[in-house]
């Protein structure tokens, strides 16, 4: 099964995407071979995470011709200034062993840099071929405008933490209003759904796991992509078997509940790494 895909007009995404934050070395290289092998196109990693050199591994040793497979990293918060954002992309590219990254995300706002100075630097990169579409991550809806307006070409996303518990309702209606893309990490938020009631109860209608009924809210939201992490091969395939049913008004209405406590349950098991 091959993921489908969200566009906006300006690029298309594979709605579901294999996210990597801590998965390193051969663990992460396993499980992006096997998601490529399982029909993932779509694969998101960042400086931060310490794996792109796992990640290019994976690409290299696929079958999967790289023009086919959508590469995103992220610039982390401290190298926001013009140069720090040259120079560390160049190392990212190197790292994962390809001329050019599908998207470049600004990982963190950063409050010491003007975003006009990352968003110039984030530019040029573009023009030179080394980033084919940009975006941030972890902005709010004031700062992604601000990021926008101080951006020649478009910031095709801005990926935040969205899963039932963190529903985004002010960022998700401003990014479909203005025709960009919300891409949700943590949409599993970091293991937390997999033993909700609800979902458990509503999977079972249409034979699908708590995992998977989660996955179908967030990207039946329009303009919404995921990225959920997994390591073992029944998650990475699991979660790309998201196509074949639809929760209706009511579900997506009920699944939808959104709790502070939760999201930061979600937040602490990242951070935790449990
Ligand atoms: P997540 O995808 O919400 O959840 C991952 C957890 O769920 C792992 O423990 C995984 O276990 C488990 N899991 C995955 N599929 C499952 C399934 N089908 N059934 C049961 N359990 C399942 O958490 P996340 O890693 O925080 O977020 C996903 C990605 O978003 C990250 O990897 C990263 O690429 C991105 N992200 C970005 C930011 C940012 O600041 N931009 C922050 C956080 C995350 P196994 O590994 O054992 O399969």
């Amino acid at each position: 099964m091959v993921s489908r895909v969200v566009s906006n007009g300006d690029v298309e995404v594979p709605t579901i995407g294999l996210g990597t934050w801590r998965l390193t070395g051969n663990r992460c290289r396993r499980a992006v071979e096997t998601a490529l092998d399982l029909g993932y196109r779509h694969v998101d990693t960042a400086q931060r995470y310490g794996n792109e050199r796992a990640v290019g591994l994976a690409l290299a040793a696929s079958d999967v011709p790289r023009e086919e497979v959508f590469l995103t990293t992220k610039v982390f918060g401290t190298n926001a200034g013009y140069d720090d954002v040259l120079d560390s992309t160049e190392e990212s590219l190197d790292r994962l062993g390809v001329d050019r990254v599908d998207l470049l995300l600004l990982h963190w706002p950063n409050p010491l840099v003007d975003v006009e100075e990352t968003m110039a630097a984030m530019n040029r990169l573009r023009e030179e071929g080394k980033a084919r579409h940009l975006g941030v991550s972890n902005f709010s809806r004031r700062q992604f405008a601000a990021a926008r307006a101080a951006s020649d070409a478009p910031l095709v996303t801005n990926q935040v933490q969205f899963h039932p518990y963190n529903p985004q309702r002010e960022l998700l209606r401003y990014c479909q209003d203005e025709g960009v893309l919300l891409t949700a990490y943590s949409p599993l938020a970091h293991g937390g759904v997999i033993h909700d009631d609800t979902l458990t109860e509503i999977g079972a209608r249409y034979g699908k796991t708590p995992a998977q009924v989660a996955l179908r809210w967030a990207i039946q939201h329009r303009n919404v992509l995921a990225i959920p992490k997994a390591s073992s091969r029944a998650h990475v395939a699991e979660n790309l078997d998201v196509f074949d049913f639809e929760l209706s008004r009511a579900e997506m209405e009920t699944v939808t509940n959104a709790s502070p406590f939760r999201t930061g349950l979600a937040w602490v098991r990242g951070r935790l790494g449990v």
